[in-house]
């Protein structure tokens, strides 16, 4: 049980006045105010702050939008400040899948990339190590790219793959890393009852990861989300070797080992030989929250650089933005370009 005090109260003032444009602040904050009071609502109080930050619904000033921009340019802009900061190096790529190669959109299952963008990964594979990073289960992911001759990384990277027919790249062919194995049974009893608790809540959608189980508010109305916050914490009470990440309108159940999106390119990068190596140049393109745990890797080993997917301004560890799938396309195409003019040279 969480008091109800004077700093609740300004901060759900604040998250009031900072979403003005909002239909409905009367309700939202008594709703804010309710569970502060009622659920130990710290915990889901930022939950639900959480998931609005991680899913904006409200434009952001223009003023805040161009002073981002500042720090983070448009990776078309700086293409050429990129392909001189790689000269000379190996570039690995990796890419996000939702809302990095494919659109956000309602039903989750329908998140399909298009030809020219599969198209283009191909041609982007036969340039470059190509590693595709997701939250989503390795089997589901792949049945939307459908590339056979990538890299794989599922359930934010704990279920690891490398190309099926083998790679040029990587010398053991039959690589593989599932650092989870352990927590298979926990994940689909929490799925089960995720499933059963959520029922009524009117558009949530649950989907198991296998690795992770991943709630999709996408289609759930705003003013019904902290009740699902509520009824996602109800059923994690009882697993503490869990832990819930958030990307965009999306909680991400996962288990509570040091694994990430960012172990994973580290690992991946292991694999294809770089391990240690000064002349390897990452690039890594996502869209979401669990992306930075790449993007701070990046940061952290000083090599290559992050490149964040995103129409608003959000904090990020990634040098560069780019704003939607469109225009990730146009980046990969122009290093496709470079890579094929350059090996004609
Ligand atoms: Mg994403």
């Amino acid at each position: 049980m969480v008091r109800f005090t004077e700093e609740n109260t300004k901060h759900v003032d604040k998250e009031t006045e900072n979403n003005s444009t909002t239909d409905v602040p009367t309700v939202k904050k008594k709703v804010l105010r309710d569970l502060i009071i009622n659920n130990g609502g710290g915990l889901i109080n930022s939950w639900v702050d959480s998931m609005r930050a991680c899913s904006p619904t409200h434009l952001k000033s223009l003023m805040k939008q161009s002073s981002w921009l500042k720090e983070h340019p448009s990776a078309l802009d700086m293409f050429e400040e990129i392909l001189h900061a790689s000269e000379r190096k190996q570039i690995v790529m990796f890419l996000d899948y939702d809302g990095t190669l494919s659109p956000i959109v309602d039903d989750p299952d329908r998140a399909f990339m298009s030809k020219q963008m599969r198209r283009t990964v191909r041609n982007l594979a036969n340039c470059f190590p190509t590693a595709i990073v997701s939250g989503r289960c390795r089997e589901k992911v792949y049945n939307f790219v459908k590339l056979t001759e990538l890299y794989y990384a599922g359930s934010h990277g704990m279920d690891i793959k490398g190309p099926e027919q083998g790679s040029k790249y990587e010398e053991d062919k039959s690589l593989l890393c599932q650092p989870a194995t352990e927590f298979l049974p926990m994940i689909d009893e929490v799925y089960q009852k995720l499933m059963e608790k959520t029922k009524s809540t009117p558009g949530a959608n649950i989907e198991n990861n296998k690795f992770c189980v991943s709630v999709h508010f996408r289609r759930v109305d705003e003013k019904n989300w902290s009740d699902l916050a509520n009824q996602v914490r109800s059923v994690m009470k009882d697993y503490p070797k869990l832990r819930l990440t958030q990307g965009r309108k999306v909680l991400e159940i996962r288990p509570i080992i040091k694994w990430d999106k960012g172990k994973a390119l580290e690992f991946l990068l292991e694999s294809l030989g770089y391990a240690n190596c000064t002349n390897v140049f990452p690039l890594y393109i996502g869209d979401d929250r669990t992306d930075e745990d790449a993007f701070k890797i990046l940061r952290e080993r000083r090599q290559g650089l992050g490149i964040l997917v995103s129409k608003s301004p959000k904090e990020t560890n990634a040098s560069y933005s780019l704003q939607e799938p469109d225009e990730v396309m146009d980046f990969l195409q122009r290093l496709v370009k470079w890579k094929q003019l350059r090996s004609g040279a």
